[in-house]
């Protein structure tokens, strides 16, 4: 039985089941969404240990045109921050090992599917972030262990 709790990978839980914390930082990482400067992708992530945010970002949409002299195809190519990225960069790994990472996409004031790309799941993995709690389309988040 407790084989059964402890071997979890993902797990799927309405956002009325979650704690008052962990809703207070979704409600932070969804404000933080909001000043994303990027025209449709607003991506918000806080980074949380031992009950203490550790830091917080939003996507940066800062625009390089350095790729696109390399490319033939679509020359709008844009190179972006992800939320997830800016909020482990400058920390020490020994700061942001063990922390769990919120992630959340605002589309008005609701919630969107904002689960990190391999690129971030990685980075995160690497800067020994213990869990990822992401936002789902349909009212509920995702805890996924890395
Ligand atoms: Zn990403």
């Amino acid at each position: 039985m407790l084989q059964a709790i402890t071997s979890w990978k993902r797990m799927k839980i309405k956002l009325c089941d979650l704690s008052r914390r962990q809703r207070r930082y979704l409600d932070l990482a969804a404000r933080i969404a909001q000043q994303s400067t990027h025209a449709c992708q607003n991506h918000g992530c806080v980074l949380v240990k031992g009950g203490s945010v550790l830091n917080a970002s939003c996507n940066k949409n800062n625009y390089c045109d350095f790729g696109s002299r390399f490319r033939d195809y679509g020359k709008k190519m844009y190179s972006t921050v992800h939320a997830e990225l800016g909020a482990v960069l400058g920390l020490d790994r020994s700061i942001t090992s063990g922390s769990v990472a919120y992630v959340v996409r605002v589309k008005g004031d609701k919630y969107r599917m904002s689960k990190p790309c391999p690129m971030c799941e990685q980075a995160l993995r690497f800067c020994g972030v213990k869990k990822v709690v992401y936002t789902t389309n349909d009212d509920s988040v995702i805890v996924e262990k890395l």
